[in-house]
């Protein structure tokens, strides 16, 4: 059974001060689950998690995981503002993007990130318009399918990201001429893969690959970037991913590859997203109407525009209804929300318990790419967000949009000066 991280007294009271609906995050959730994965990788001296900060944009989250250690893995300029407010800089910042604008890798090369370029003829294009540093990560795509005991979990050969390896040894080369002294090397072959072996299985092949390019090229490499990619258990009957077992794999398949090869100093980086926040956020919505044509349907005060996961890759979000935690699931609903859009449901033939208008529903693992995604279809306004904190009490993180804020791109006109909230 999946449990909330909040009681139905709490968001009872959490409603009097923010309306629903909005998302919400367990500070001390986040914060245990860093400390876990820093563990479960301590083998490693120069280990770094960079959160992906398009997962979940917030700055107070971000703050909250640079106290924990963190760096941030950024892939764009307003992304590579908001890091720059919360104070990371230079290392701390990893800057994988792709179809990159000129003025986001000057402003990754102002903030002095660690590149990561996503093609060859990135090469030429960053010493254009800003200049090349003297450290580089170099983004590999293997093509192919990529499997674990033999079943497919996702096909790199159709992905946009990355260079061959051909592309991989030319472009060091070329990037050698140009004064780089050190390399990295970065994959991202699978999403959401909740199998403990991914990180080991990638893990393996980039180390085989920067042996195999050190040879070659003689290009020193400084680090392993994993990338993100590791899953959460969004449904009731998946286990969750075991941390310490997925470290001790990147460990033995260290030992095996770049160990003999004399490149035991080589630092493990990371850039989870979804495996670090995702079960550490929730949205907080209230039922609005329910409806009984064909099927029997339940409308919350939330729709796709606050988390657009369900409609857009039919993704499962468990629901809880707060308060009947203990009911019997005899009621067959489909949860929807009130986008002029048939996909705009949460859930799809649902057993739940017997739901009725005002109850609570909780929608779990929203804290990784669930508000980020957000957008305004059918003039839908944005939530706030709200942080739990370790001592029980609450802050809000961002406040919801209002109409004038959805009015705003329209202030060189005068059409809307009269709409103040
Ligand atoms: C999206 C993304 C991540 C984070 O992915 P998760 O699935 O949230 O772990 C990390 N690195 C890059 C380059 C990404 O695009």
């Amino acid at each position: 059974m999946k449990k909330t991280f909040v009681t139905l007294d709490q968001v009872k009271e959490m409603n009097q001060k923010y309306p629903t609906p909005f998302h919400l995050y367990d500070e001390k959730g986040i914060r245990e689950n860093v400390r876990k994965l820093l563990k479960a990788f301590s083998w490693n001296k120069g280990f770094k998690e960079y959160f992906a900060v398009k997962a979940t944009p917030n700055p107070f989250i971000l703050k909250i995981l640079k106290e924990e250690g963190c760096g941030v893995d950024c892939s764009s300029y307003t992304e590579l503002q908001m890091s720059d407010v919360c104070g990371f800089s230079g290392e701390d910042i990893m800057f994988s993007s792709n179809d990159t604008p000129a003025e986001d890798f000057q402003l990754a090369r102002k903030l002095n990130a660690i590149i990561n370029l996503d093609d060859i003829t990135h090469i030429a294009f960053l010493e254009k318009v800003a200049d090349i540093p003297e450290t580089v990560c170099l983004r590999y795509n293997p093509g192919g399918d990529f499997k674990i005991n033999n079943a497919i979990m996702d096909t790199p050969g159709e992905a946009k990201y990355g260079m061959t390896y051909d592309q991989m040894a030319e472009g060091i080369k070329i990037l050698q001429t140009k004064g780089v002294k050190r390399f990295g090397i970065h994959a991202f072959l699978a999403s959401n893969t909740i199998a403990n072996e991914y990180y080991p299985k990638l893990a393996r092949i980039l180390f085989e690959t920067i042996v195999r390019l050190n040879k070659e090229t003689g290009a020193v490499f400084s680090f392993v970037n994993l990338s993100g990619g590791v899953g959460i258990p969004y449904r009731p009957e998946e286990e969750p991913t075991d941390i310490i077992s997925v470290g001790n794999g990147v460990k033995e398949a260290f030992e095996e590859v770049l160990v003999p090869a004399g490149m035991g100093d080589i630092r493990i980086f990371t850039e989870m997203g979804r495996y670090i926040l995702g079960p550490f956020g929730c949205l907080v919505t209230k039922v609005l109407h329910e409806k009984h044509i064909y099927k029997d349907y339940i409308g919350l005060d939330a729709c796709a525009a606050n988390l657009m996961r369900p409609a857009m890759y039919r993704a499962y979000h468990h629901i809880t209804v707060l308060g009947k935690e203990d009911w019997p699931l005899d009621h067959k609903y489909d949860v929807t929300g009130g986008l002029c859009e048939n996909n705009d449901k949460f859930a799809i033939d649902r057993m739940l318990p017997k739901i009725e208008i005002g109850d609570y529903l909780i929608i779990h693992d929203t804290g990784a790419h669930g508000f980020a995604m957000g957008y305004n279809y059918n003039g839908k306004l944005r939530s706030a967000e709200v942080l739990l904190k370790e001592d029980g009490s609450t802050e809000l993180i961002r406040r919801a949009e209002t109409p004038k804020d959805y009015f705003s791109t329209f202030d060189f006109t005068h059409w809307f000066d009269h709409i103040d909230e």
